[in-house]
């Protein structure tokens, strides 16, 4: 991955800032490492990672890294393990987040005349509002519906005729059950769907896109570092160009911590360029990717493109000594058209072995016992070892209106 001038100027002054901080985050972090010895990339790629677990031991204020009078508003992470990640904004984070946003639309071919309706949750997390201050700034028609409520969403979607989408993958696969279900496809106006937060399979997105007719498109970020918008697809593929002026990208292997070269997989590090109110180094997403190398056709080539989401590094399951990711399971469903997208993964140890067992969903004109041998074997091929499939009814597993949870270890 490349570092422009501007970008280590960028990040050295940050750092000379934060290091200097009363009591601060990277002043305690970084004890010890002489900031002014920091010359170039090499150099800079020596530095600590920053954990989420820092970032929560820093409860709740401890990320600041201006004054209290200066954080115009907090946003946090909910912590699945306890204790939340609290992240402070200035006026100008506020302000820059709303311009990467306004950005991503742009990207996406939204437009002043845009209607778009925005699903994902307002409050301490960073979607709802995020996707309400870039359309704002875009100029487009915000309707701010929040999640759930299916009905009024569908009522809304045809009476305000909207024709942006926004949503989790989870929450739009849903509604694009619905709106076939009802039979109200000729309603809708619907051009564009914009999905974050989740990453969603070939299969699902491909259902979602013939179901509501529309272009998808898929936004990153996480709201350690602003929130979804630091980057999107464009209208010429599914990598996501992430804005190189306020966030720096790498890939490390999520093992040992390693670069790896631009094309290879890995976990995705980040650096903020311009942030104020808790400017992060060296971030470890746990998200997987890889950085699509080469040029992309619309020309942004400034913006480096991250590959869609293969999951995350806490998604892993080890299982008879082999890493699955359930990007795995998805591929394998990708190759049976006749079963539904959705799926779910179960492990548990029982009689002193691991198994895996995998839910999926097959119309009832299908022979269950003929289709559960032919996943099972495809599994043993692609993954190692063969899972037991179990087939259920179409519509049998759970949806959600936010993030359906797909796999569940239930071993000790
Ligand atoms: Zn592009």
């Amino acid at each position: 991955m490349q570092m422009t001038e501007t970008q280590f100027s960028a990040i050295k002054q940050q750092l000379k800032k934060l290091v200097a901080v009363p009591d601060g985050f990277y002043a305690k972090k970084y004890a010890g490492i002489d900031i002014d010895a920091i010359q170039d990339k090499s150099d800079f790629e020596k530095l600590p990672f920053t954990e989420k677990a820092d970032l929560r031991e820093a409860y709740p204020l401890g990320l600041a890294a201006v004054p209290a009078e200066k954080i115009v508003r907090i946003h946090s992470s909910s912590g699945t393990t306890g204790t939340p990640v609290i992240v402070p904004y200035t006026k100008k984070d506020v302000e820059d987040w709303a311009i990467q946003f306004a950005r991503c639309y742009e990207y996406a071919g939204v437009t002043p005349a845009d209607r778009v309706q925005i699903t994902p949750g307002y409050g301490l997390w960073t979607a709802g509002i995020g996707f309400q201050a870039g359309c704002e700034r875009l100029g487009a028609m915000a309707i701010p519906m929040g999640p759930g409520n299916t009905e009024k969403q569908l009522q809304f979607m045809m009476d305000m005729e909207t024709t942006v989408f926004t949503a989790t993958a989870s929450y739009a696969l849903l509604i694009a059950e619905e709106v076939e279900r009802r039979g109200i496809g000729d309603k809708i106006k619907l051009k564009k769907l914009i999905t974050g937060s989740e990453r969603a399979g070939e299969k699902i997105r491909e259902r979602i896109i013939s179901s509501l007719g529309v272009e998808y498109y898929d936004i990153y970020g996480l709201t350690e570092v602003y929130g979804p918008g630091i980057g999107i697809n464009c209208q010429h593929g599914h990598g996501m160009h992430v804005w190189s002026d306020y966030v720096y990208l790498e890939i490390v292997n999520p093992e040992t911590g390693e670069l790896v070269e631009d094309g290879e997989w890995g976990e995705i590090v980040l650096t903020t360029l311009q942030k104020e109110g808790a400017p992060l180094i060296r971030f470890r997403t746990h998200d997987l990717s890889r950085i699509i190398p080469g040029e992309c056709a619309c020309g942004h080539n400034e913006h480096p493109r991250l590959d869609t989401l293969t999951g995350r590094s806490d998604d892993m399951m080890k299982i008879h000594g082999v890493n699955v990711f359930p990007a795995h399971i998805e591929e394998i469903l990708q190759e049976f058209p006749e079963l539904s997208s959705e799926y779910q993964i179960r492990i548990s140890h029982l009689d002193g072995r691991d198994t895996m067992r995998v839910y999926i969903e097959a119309p009832g004109t299908l022979d269950w016992a003929q289709t559960a041998t032919a996943v099972a074997m495809r599994a043993k091929s692609k993954i190692g070892f063969t899972p037991l499939v179990k087939i259920v009814e179409l519509g049998f597993l759970p949806r959600s209106e936010k993030k359906t949870k797909r796999v569940f270890d239930e071993r000790e």
